[in-house]
């Protein structure tokens, strides 16, 4: 079974092979009928044979002479506007999207960057009709995405010196996340340092809700120290 080399540059875990897209292909409505026709003539179908199939389908219709096969897969061959570059990008299938954005965005050569970045990186290697859309939703509904940002209205302290002369005057915490999920349903880690000692501590939390937080530092040692002087990193402030 061959594997195609432009898949498995973003898949090197589980590389997708020639036959399994092109499977997909014929079973996704919007690729089905421009491979079908593609397997069988070179000539461009006429609009009255399109006209019955899915909107998305219509939308290749144009693009009849720029979509090639290579292996029995659907490819667009994108030149720039001079002819001095072209690449060739693989006409994903619908069941493949998520998979994909997951790869280009998520994972960690994706690195979540933002939504041009990502169109982008997608693009070098793959095209659908709703590409565009498709990578803007999925950017703008990315819960680790949403998570860094943090809230709208964030205000900026003034950077200030801290005298501390003893230890368990003042803490310092912040959050980090998100991670992958736990056995025990974490994704926060809650980091709390005294000024003095530089003492640290590390508390997996499966949120960043105050009331969360709040009950685990009455669980930890940090409870007995005698006076609250609690500062709040990046995200919280009180
Ligand atoms: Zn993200």
């Amino acid at each position: 079974m061959e594997t195609d080399m432009s898949v498995k540059v973003l898949t090197t875990e589980n590389p997708w092979s020639s036959s399994e897209i092109q499977k997909a292909q014929l079973e996704d409505p919007a690729t089905r009928p421009i491979l079908e026709r593609k397997l069988n003539s070179k000539d461009r179908p006429s609009w009255q044979e399109i006209a019955p199939e899915s909107p998305a389908a219509k939308q290749y219709w144009p693009f009849w002479d720029s979509l090639h096969l290579k292996h029995g897969v659907l490819y667009h061959k994108w030149e720039s506007e001079d002819g001095s570059s072209c690449r060739w990008q693989l006409i994903l299938p619908k069941s493949r999207i998520q998979e994909l954005l997951r790869e280009t965005h998520d994972s960690a050569s994706g690195g979540h960057f933002g939504v041009m970045k990502t169109l982008s990186k997608t693009r070098e290697l793959f095209y659908w009709d709703r590409l565009r859309a498709d990578v803007e939703k999925w950017c703008r509904e990315c819960h680790a995405c949403g998570a860094r940002k943090g809230p709208k209205t964030r205000t900026k302290g003034r950077l200030q010196r801290y005298n501390v002369g003893a230890p368990s005057e003042r803490m310092a915490l912040d959050i980090l996340g998100t991670f992958s999920l736990t056995k025990k349903v974490n994704r926060y880690v809650l980091v709390l340092m005294d000024y003095f000692t530089k003492w640290p501590e590390a508390i997996t939390n499966p949120d960043q809700e105050a009331l969360t937080l709040a009950e685990e530092l009455v669980l930890t040692d940090f409870a007995l120290w005698r006076t609250y002087d609690i500062t709040f990193g990046s995200k919280y402030k009180f």
